[in-house]
């Protein structure tokens, strides 16, 4: 019976993908090219940022299992690909709060090395049908970084994550979102597709929840995937509103692959999905 339910949901999705390539326009596809005089800033916080302080949680009871409970979209519904980024961190609670309360998922592309100390974390982020991907092991460039490390960046992310969603994830998002040839080489071997995002408040710069509320409110459109940080107080006050009233205006909160899913069908190995911080290589 699951079975079945499983092939039926996979042929919905087959059938919505065709029928959105079909008709552009409001659900238009997310890929933008990056423009010249749009370099990537995302992230620059990293590097001068202290350390954050933060209390270490207990083990969970058991590992989850992701159960997503997936519908065709009714007429004139529209989704939104919520990401928060370099998570797990004690703020994430705050946001997986918020959309339990109003139903929601989300994507958490999490550093390798911070998941052992958030493993509760992980399990209800899990539970609550949210989606978990890496981030890398520890924030590295991987524009900078040999082919050997790229694989393992993103094998050791794989690892600490699989435990809790039951199976490897078949995407990741490279820090500051910069790919190079040999990035998505590297990706495409290994049998995963990067995502990027098409839009971004700029949480790390401004740390202000209004500016975070106006930004996304202002510009979003469907089928956007929105990038933020779960490291930040003022990102999760700002889910408070934002959430609430994205499902007010008509958006289903879906993770990233279940908005590939919709937009395009299959997940597609070294493809990078939303903006391409291409870095040139040397
Ligand atoms: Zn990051």
């Amino acid at each position: 019976m699951r079975k079945l339910l499983a092939m039926s949901l996979v042929l919905i999705f087959v059938v919505f993908a065709g029928c959105a390539a079909r008709t552009p326009g409001q659900g238009s596809l997310p890929i933008v090219p990056l423009a010249e005089d749009n370099p990537p800033k995302h992230e620059r916080y990293y590097l001068n940022s202290p350390p954050l302080l933060e209390e270490p949680e207990q083990p969970p009871a058991s590992s989850g299992e992701v159960q997503m409970v997936r519908s065709p979209l009714q007429e004139g519904e529209k989704i939104v690909a919520l990401t928060f980024d370099d998570g797990p961190h004690q703020h994430t609670s705050r946001i997986l709060d918020v959309l339990e309360e109003h139903g929601g998922a989300a994507t958490f592309f999490v550093l390798g090395y911070r998941v052992e100390n958030h493993r509760s974390t992980m399990e209800r982020a899990v539970r609550l049908g949210n989606e978990i991907a890496g981030h890398s092991w520890n924030h590295q460039d991987f524009s900078l970084l040999t082919e050997d490390e790229i694989a393992w960046q993103i094998k050791s992310a794989s690892e600490a994550i699989a435990p809790f969603v039951g199976s490897s994830p078949r995407i990741y998002r490279p820090p500051y979102g910069r790919t190079n040839e040999l990035v998505r080489q590297v990706s495409q071997r290994m049998g995963y597709a990067i995502i990027n995002w098409t839009l971004d408040p700029r949480d790390w710069e401004n740390r202000d929840a209004d500016h975070i509320y106006d930004h996304i409110m202002s510009t979003i459109q469907n089928g956007d995937i929105i990038v933020m940080h779960d490291i930040y107080a003022t990102t999760a006050q700002a889910m408070e509103r934002v959430i609430p009233r994205l499902i007010e205006e008509g958006y289903r909160l879906v993770t990233v692959s279940e908005l590939i899913a919709y937009l395009y069908g299959e997940i597609e190995p070294g493809v990078v999905y939303g903006r391409d911080y291409d870095v040139p290589m040397v």
